[in-house]
């Protein structure tokens, strides 16, 4: 990726900043987990991850690919603040994590078909935590030419999803990219009252999505659930976790794949416990009805999931399981 610097540094790119803004996001006491690792360690981090997280599934016409931006390293608590510790524990066992503090890792979705190479979300960036922002990375190891990107398509616009969307030049970091978001999440964010809507920790998400939604307007096109964005990419309604977070739905039939953004988040408390809420769901009892529906909805058509936070590389199928469902990754 070329990087060149026309101006002077805005607030947000110092790392002090950066970290005192992550410590209001996540809660006090949590800021300093985010401290730089060493330069040597982060390149053995992005080596591996580019290359161990990476799957390719076909659907039709389209070639799959799930890409690694890293992870982010939240406190436990976050997964469902409202549950009791012991239960939240048991929940982190199944998935084999422990601690205070747990990796949700970030697949991105790279979507190849015909002439189009489509991204569905960007990552991190360089601004949110440290072990996030490795897409550049990524795309590099996967021979793809940032340049080259055709389309970026945004389930929604939290930090990890859409601040790589500029780099840290304040330039595109896809600059011959067409832009998509869905209509209901551009006006939430871009509303003059959304800091009202927020709390005083999360008001840093709307100054940066307000940042990066800015750039993209000249080459932006809002969409609604039930259009079709590009042969065969259709746009699936599953708000909640923001007001416009939506899934994209690859390809047809028991071929299809549905990239779901957020909609589900952990392998075992999306699945097992649809009802907890975590504390990053914007309208929890919507959440709830949308896990509730499209957990159904996918066990039943057994189509494969890639989920931005499910164990990397995030593919799988959602199988019922007792009175829940559970997450069966692909083979
Ligand atoms: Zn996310």
């Amino acid at each position: 990726m070329i990087k060149r610097s026309t101006e002077a540094p805005c607030q947000l790119r110092s790392p002090i900043n950066r970290r005192q803004m992550l410590a209001a996001t996540l809660g006090a006491g949590t800021a300093w987990a985010f401290a730089q690792p060493a330069l040597a360690q982060r390149q053995i981090t992005i080596q591996s991850g580019a290359h161990k997280m990476q799957i390719t599934i076909q659907s039709g016409a389209h070639k799959i690919t799930s890409l690694s931006d890293g992870h982010l390293i939240l406190p436990e608590a976050m997964f469902a603040p409202k549950i009791d510790t012991a239960s939240r524990a048991a929940a982190f066992k199944a998935a084999g994590q422990s601690g205070a503090r747990i990796k949700s890792p970030l697949n991105v979705t790279l979507i190849e078909v015909g002439a189009e190479k489509i991204l569905i979300d960007v990552g991190s960036g360089s601004r949110f935590m440290d072990s996030a922002g490795r897409l550049g990375d990524a795309l590099e190891a996967a021979g793809v030419d940032p340049e080259a990107i055709t389309m970026v398509v945004y389930t929604h616009a939290h930090p990890d999803h859409i601040w790589g969307t500029i780099n840290d030049f304040d330039e595109l970091s896809f600059p011959n990219a067409k832009y998509f978001i869905s209509e209901n999440e551009w006006n939430y964010w871009m509303s003059n009252n959304v800091l009202a809507t927020l709390p005083a920790e999360r008001h840093g998400f709307a100054i940066g999505a307000q940042r990066n939604l800015k750039m993209i307007k000249p080459k932006l096109t809002t969409i609604k659930p039930g259009q079709e964005i590009v042969a065969g990419l259709n746009v699936l309604d599953s708000a909640g976790h923001t007001p416009g977070h939506i899934s994209i739905e690859v390809g047809d039939g028991k071929d299809r794949v549905v990239v779901l953004g957020d909609a589900l988040t952990h392998p075992v408390i999306s699945f097992q416990h649809p009802n907890w809420r975590p504390a990053v769901d914007q309208q929890p009892n919507k959440a709830v009805a949308t896990r509730k529906r499209l957990l159904d909805k996918l066990a039943s058509d057994g189509n494969r999931i890639i989920g931005y936070h499910l164990p990397a590389p995030g593919a799988g199928r959602v199988e019922r399981k007792g009175t829940g469902y559970a997450f069966a990754p692909l083979a």
